[in-house]
């Protein structure tokens, strides 16, 4: 049952104080994006920490930081580029949010992120909790936060009914961050709060006796934890289907880049046609001529909403592929001998280094 959330302002402070304590001696404090704290380095951190885990982004998060080491440098970046240092990292409206953001905030801000939280928010890609993890970790702004981590946390600690993708859970929840978070050590508190949930208070075994706030945890006096949130009511996930061709000509093979919306948005990935029938006239439009046809091994790429079983066709064709084809813009050679300098899809990725591996090499 839903505990009364009325949380006085002494066992406000306690909670608090429990979780301050618990950061001293156990949170994490070396992580890159921990050093030299600036709200640029804290927003990147925080979009690819969004369904991403942490010793993923690491190296991510380093490499995009060299390349592009301020605002300023981001906004001014190509996009092509951008989206060649998210590669693999999945999600990439994400990375196609923060090119957008930064140039909003060159143009706007001269460069300088805004401090305050409606503005944050304002920008793309940027919710109440992203906004205030920058503000509060970076600014020591304070802002409470409610990603999924804290969201757990809380929920077990009062006992709230609900799941992640019901607006009324977090509407349930915000008010309770609001009371918890103190505005001394705003930054200590967030960081453990996210700490907490993503290496205690985890989604199965939490690992509730070396929690700090074990006393105050509803669930836990309850031995309740397994239903604090509830589970989201599982959906037959749709299955979708597609066809890549894979046009090659010597080391080279032909690319299209991808509408800015939509999966894989601003992406260059491989050419697509529903049935086999249809590649002879997709491949005539671009002057090519089909040497042979080779079936490679199906497999299948999950979304978050679906999943998409792809049937990859290696085509041998001809063509003077040194001449542009068609919209330049839009379609690219790409050289099977050189690294990729743009966003690829993590199943386009998957296809190159097959066809290096079978036919090139
Ligand atoms: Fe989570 Fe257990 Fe701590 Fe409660 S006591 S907040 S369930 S880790």
């Amino acid at each position: 049952m839903t505990q009364i959330t009325k949380i006085s302002a002494s066992s406000a402070e306690k909670f608090s104080q429990q979780i301050i304590t618990w950061y001293e001696k156990q949170g994490r404090k070396h992580l890159p994006w921990q050093q030299n704290k600036t709200p640029y380095r804290v927003w990147i951190s925080e979009i690819m920490l969004q369904q991403t885990q942490v010793a993923t982004v690491i190296p991510y998060y380093q490499r995009f930081m060299e390349s592009f080491p301020t605002i300023i440098d981001l906004a001014n970046a190509d996009e092509d580029n951008v989206l060649h240092h998210w590669t693999g990292l999945g999600y990439y409206a994400r990375a196609r949010n923060l090119h957008k953001s930064a140039k909003i905030i060159r143009d706007d801000y001269q460069g300088v992120f805004p401090h305050k939280i409606e503005d944050v928010i304002a920008l793309a890609g940027i919710g109440r909790s992203t906004a205030g993890a920058i503000l509060s970790l970076a600014l020591k702004k304070h802002h409470p936060i409610l990603d999924g981590n804290v969201k757990r946390v809380l929920a077990r600690c009062y006992t709230i009914e609900g799941h992640n993708a019901q607006a009324k859970f977090e509407k349930a929840l915000w008010p309770i961050a609001e009371k918890l978070t103190p505005s001394q050590g705003v930054e200590k508190y967030n960081q453990a709060m996210m700490d907490i949930g993503a290496t205690v208070c985890t989604r199965s075994k939490p690992l509730c006796e070396q929690c700090p706030v074990q006393s105050s945890c509803f669930a836990f006096a309850s031995n309740e934890q397994a239903n604090y949130p509830q589970k989201k009511p599982k959906k037959v996930t749709p299955v979708k289907e597609t066809i890549m061709v894979i046009a090659r000509q010597g080391d080279n093979v032909l690319m299209e880049k991808r509408p800015p919306a939509g999966i894989w948005g601003g992406l260059w990935c491989f050419l697509e046609v529903n049935n086999q029938n249809e590649i002879q006239s997709l491949l005539k439009e671009s002057n090519l001529v089909i040497n042979k046809t080779t079936l490679l091994e199906s497999f299948r790429h999950t979304f978050s909403h679906f999943h998409l079983d792809i049937t990859p066709v290696l085509v041998d064709c001809s063509q003077d592929f040194s001449k542009e084809i068609n919209d330049v813009n839009q379609h690219k050679w790409y050289n099977l001998t050189t690294e990729a300098s743009v966003g690829l899809a993590a199943s386009t990725s998957k296809l190159i280094n097959q066809v290096k591996q079978k036919y090139i090499y």
